[in-house]
């Protein structure tokens, strides 16, 4: 497997598939870098057949930064401090088309803020009071690189289309609800019976 290329010069340390994940929060860590589509086994997995075979060689962008708020848990008193990461990851994915069953890159450029809890136990009871910001336990051994990967199969749709196919295949008509379908497949063509053949024979005389 190759290396990622590692990201530019962070004051804070940072490897792409082993972090402090708590230090590169509370420190303020910034990143940015990219990562070949290879080293992603499992979007290489989604990847269409058919993809070009340049496809595991196309690379994501991604940013991570880190962040610390602290908090008066009561007027006065203890001081909790919330760790956080910002994660943005672009790039494109082949998939094939569900309407016109051609490949085609689909667009990804995600977004997304994440508190970072200290375990499973502080994740699970984390009060979900912002629907924007989701929770991930962090680690010492944490894996951006995982983080990264996770959030591209996020943005992957359902059911992958281009925003308007380049051509219809014949084989699909549309719906009367307006959705493509794929129409029967076509009968097997019919064998001439056996008996007509017969018949056929018999004329010759
Ligand atoms: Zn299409």
């Amino acid at each position: 497997m190759s290396q990622p290329t590692q990201p530019a010069a962070s004051a804070v340390a940072f490897d792409l598939r082993e972090t402090d994940l708590f230090a590169f929060c509370r420190k303020g860590g910034s990143v940015a870098g990219d990562v070949a589509t290879r080293d992603l086994p499992r979007i290489l997995a989604e990847t269409a057949e058919d993809a070009p075979a340049s496809a595991p060689d196309e690379t994501f962008h991604y940013t991570l930064t880190g962040f610390m708020r602290e908090e008066a848990v009561e007027a006065g008193a203890v001081v909790s401090q919330r760790l956080f990461v910002d994660v943005t990851v672009q790039g494109r994915v082949w998939l094939d088309c569900q309407r016109c069953l051609q490949v085609y890159p689909e667009p990804i450029d995600t977004s997304m803020r994440f508190e970072v809890m200290a375990s499973e136990e502080a994740a699970d009871s984390a009060p979900m009071d912002d629907d924007d910001i989701d929770v991930i336990v962090g680690s010492k051994k944490f894996s951006p690189l995982e983080l990264v990967e996770d959030e591209v199969l996020l943005a992957l749709p359902s059911a992958p289309k281009h925003m308007v196919c380049p051509a219809v295949h014949e084989s699909l008509v549309t719906g009367a609800d307006g959705e493509v379908e794929p129409e029967a497949p076509p009968e097997e063509e019919k064998r001439p019976s056996p008996f007509a053949a017969l018949a056929g024979l018999k004329t010759k005389h």
